[in-house]
């Protein structure tokens, strides 16, 4: 019998969403209305799917969220132009672009046009920067539910050794950053990586981020080991589309102390964290924007 837990990202979503909803209210009450912008270009269905469950969860939340949609064949130039727009406008906290953006659009160069303070998925270099220095920026959503997942299974991480595999700048990097903050020891594999199981079998802590469906089985995982599986790969399984991680659940289940599904693991987490960023942005925006004394009722979110 295996005592292995599954680690239920959904149910830890929902727990964290209750508490941006009553964060949310105690704002609204307070003059403010946080307010989510999200961009899509294109119409990629998969994008389109995304964007359809982030604003249903920002409604949920009672954040406002306002969807900015240009066809597939706009101009970098109509994109920059809106996102300077969306930065210039106090009403709207958080930016959100959904990627991947079409081929002709260069990703970085919009990615770096988002205000930082209004960077709700933390890639603008200067939050990579002060994640990176240990500032308190806005973080990547993924790796932020990652980081509390495996704060609610392990407690203190202190000491541990993880093993982030996948080094991709939206997943790995940000990953083996904030568990180097908690105080991990951290190594981080990737495709170049020599004797990558060996090393990963050291683990206490597994973070899995390749897109690899079913890479990581039993033989890759130290008998005890909390295991985070960001992977999403959709394969053909008796003859229709299942979704699988990168790891081999039902290989690693006997051998794990505990193991996030997919789906239902890291996912919920990833909208919950851009949730709370959206949450974050506000109240600091709103610090920065009223006087101390206005401010001290802030303080407490
Ligand atoms: P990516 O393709 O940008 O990066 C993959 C990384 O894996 C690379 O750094 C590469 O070096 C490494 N890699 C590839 N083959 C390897 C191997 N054999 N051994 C070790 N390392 C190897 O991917 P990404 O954007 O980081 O996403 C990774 C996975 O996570 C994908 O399945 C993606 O769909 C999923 N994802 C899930 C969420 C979520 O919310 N659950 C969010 C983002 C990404």
């Amino acid at each position: 019998m295996s005592s292995a837990k599954i680690i239920d990202g959904k149910a830890c979503a929902q727990r964290l969403l209750i508490g941006v909803k009553a964060d949310v209210e105690r704002l609204k009450a307070d003059g403010i209305a946080p307010t989510l912008a999200v961009i899509l270009v294109g119409a990629d269905p998969a994008s389109q799917v995304y964007v359809r469950n982030k604003i249903l969860r920002a409604q949920e939340c009672g954040i406002r969220s306002l969807e900015y949609r240009l066809a597939a064949d706009s101009g970098q130039t109509e994109l920059l132009a809106l996102i300077s727009r969306l930065n210039a406008d106090s009403e709207v906290n958080g930016i959100l672009l959904q990627l991947p953006l079409p081929a002709h659009m260069e990703e970085p160069m919009a990615l770096q046009a988002i205000a930082p303070g209004k960077d709700v998925d933390g890639f603008h270099s200067e939050n990579v920067g002060g994640l990176s220095q240990g500032r308190a920026v806005l973080t990547p959503c993924t790796p932020s539910g990652c980081l509390h997942l495996l704060e609610q299974v392990c407690g203190d991480l202190s000491g541990k050794h993880a093993v982030v595999i996948g080094r991709s700048n939206i997943v790995g990097k940000p990953m083996a950053a904030l568990l180097l903050q908690a105080h991990c020891s951290v190594t981080v594999l990737h495709s170049r990586s020599v004797g990558a199981q060996a090393l990963c079998r050291q683990a206490d802590i597994v973070v899995a981020a390749v897109g690899r469906p079913r890479l990581i089985d039993a033989e890759w995982l130290k008998p005890g080991a909390v295991v985070i599986d960001v992977g999403i790969n959709r394969v053909e399984q008796d003859g229709r589309t299942q979704l699988v991680g990168d790891v081999d659940f039902a290989s690693a289940l006997p051998q794990v102390s505990a193991i996030t599904p997919v789906p239902g693991g890291v996912g919920p987490m990833t909208i919950a964290f851009l949730m709370k960023n959206t949450l974050t942005a506000a109240v600091q925006q709103a610090h920065a924007q009223r006087s101390p004394s206005e401010a001290v009722c802030l303080s407490t979110y």
